[in-house]
């Protein structure tokens, strides 16, 4: 086994974002990290990718310039958001979008929105998302965007008028032959139609192309809502498969009942498993004998999205629901969620991570060590960004797919990622996730190759 390389966490940061587009700065190379040093527990999502890359890029023993080129961002653009309250104040809210890349084809990801979502965080995620694109071999390069802001004390008008100003303030950015994005935490199919109504009025015609999660009438595809969750399981019976493990012999554990967390639990216990425990923002909930998972999506629909109060099970916290003995754990919330304070802890056999970032670079080895097999993010929730590709297909031709066609192809690309990433693992006899950086490093490095340095 390659020893997992420990690096010190005092990388210079020397980028200065400005509030208009600024692009290619450089901000990390290979020289700024001085090894070794103390690893703080609490990782930044950008310190863990990279923590990550530069493993793989070990491995590929790549250049420091191509280093340098991956390792930084395109494009990181900031924008000021004024809206006009519902009492006639006017707020300003900040926007990012992050290219991190566009070798491969035009930017691809998601746009949060959440409080606490900075800059950092952006570059993280679209990071991610040029390796994601890679791994399971759509062709797009990576991106991501956040607003900061607070959607649940937003009313339905403010949010239109802040989701309509932050893509008047992107349209030089998003295209469908640029950059494209999707829903992720905290936006739906109703903030891409705005975005699509936006941009589309600006350019005079209607782009269904460029966003995806679109609603079905606009031009989205189906089977996109489910695609993550879908995907999720198609990994984790795949991994199932490996260790030997039947899926209605299996016990699983899934933290997170959104859109990825309850349609993973849904298709695992229609799977015939034995899901124990789920959780939501209002804490965990635990079954030995198994829970109704279908009977809980609907308690939870009819209970303004939250499953406080479900009778059939016992209350426990999150973080006793992580260290549940399970086959299967799919933690599907958000980030750092598994990092050095509990990695040791963890009892599951295969951990599946449907949301972006669950486990920190810091836990990695830890879980290596006690053998369990990690399906990393990269590759177990590509599924949504593989339908989203789907769905830029279909607008682009006018033509559009049932959703068993869509679910066929995406269970056939998911299947082949895992595998192709399960064959790199055991060639270099890595970790998935240092097979699945590997493969997409090389991929992305391979095609910039090719294609060369513009000047
Ligand atoms: N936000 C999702 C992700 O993190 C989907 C991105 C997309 O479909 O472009 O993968």
């Amino acid at each position: 086994m390659i020893p997992i390389k420990k690096y010190s966490q005092e990388i210079v940061h020397r980028s200065t974002i400005t509030n208009c587009m600024s692009s290619n700065k450089p901000i990390y190379s290979p020289n700024y990290y001085k090894e070794p040093g103390p690893k703080l527990d609490k990782e930044s999502p950008f310190e863990s990718m990279m923590e990550r890359f530069r493993f793989a890029a070990e491995i590929l023993k790549l250049d420091e310039g191509m280093f340098e080129y991956l390792a930084n961002p395109v494009k990181q653009v900031i924008v000021s958001i004024p809206v006009v309250m519902d009492n006639g104040s006017i707020k300003v809210f900040e926007g990012y979008r992050v290219i991190h890349d566009n070798v491969l084809g035009p930017s691809k990801g998601g746009i949060r929105y959440s409080p606490d979502v900075n800059i950092d965080e952006v570059k993280a995620l679209a990071s991610w998302m040029t390796w994601k694109c890679a791994v399971v071999n759509v062709p797009f390069g990576g991106a991501k965007g956040g607003v900061r802001c607070n959607p649940k004390e937003l009313s339905i008008g403010e949010l239109e008028r802040l989701t309509r100003r932050y893509t008047a303030n992107l349209l030089e950015i998003f295209g469908p032959d640029r950059d494209i994005p999707a829903p992720d935490m905290n936006t739906n199919e109703q903030v891409m139609a705005w975005i699509m109504d936006t941009y589309s009025m600006r350019s005079q015609k209607t782009e269904t192309a460029v966003v995806t999660g679109k609603p079905i009438i606009l031009g989205g595809s189906q089977g996109r809502k489910e695609a993550t969750g879908r995907g999720v399981v198609t990994c984790t019976l795949a991994g199932l498969n490996k260790i030997g493990l039947m899926p209605n012999k299996s016990t699983v554990v899934v933290q997170g009942f959104g859109n990825v967390g309850s349609v993973s639990a849904e298709l695992m216990y229609e799977q015939g498993a034995k899901v124990i425990a789920v959780s939501d923002i209002s804490g965990g909930y635990l079954n030995k004998e198994g829970l109704n998972i279908p009977e809980m999506i609907q308690y939870s629909k009819e209970n303004n999205n939250s499953l406080e109060g479900y009778p059939d099970a016992e209350k426990i916290s999150n973080d006793d629901l992580l260290e549940l003995e399970c086959d299967v754990l799919i933690p599907a919330a958000k980030e750092d969620q598994i990092g050095k304070h509990n990695a040791h802890k963890i009892k599951a056999k295969i951990i599946s991570e449907g949301a972006n970032g669950p486990v920190t670079a810091n836990a990695d080895s830890i879980l290596d060590q006690k053998g369990i097999m990690v399906i990393p993010d990269i590759l177990a929730n590509a599924g949504g960004v593989t339908v989203s590709y789907f769905e830029w297909v279909q607008d682009r031709q006018g033509y559009f797919w049932t959703e068993e066609r869509v679910n066929r192809r995406l269970n056939r690309m998911m299947r082949s990622a895992f595998d192709n990433l399960y064959n790199v693992s055991e060639e270099y006899n890595i970790t998935l996730r240092q097979a699945a950086y590997v493969y997409a490093i090389n991929k992305v490095a391979t095609t910039l190759k090719m294609r060369g340095i513009y000047a």
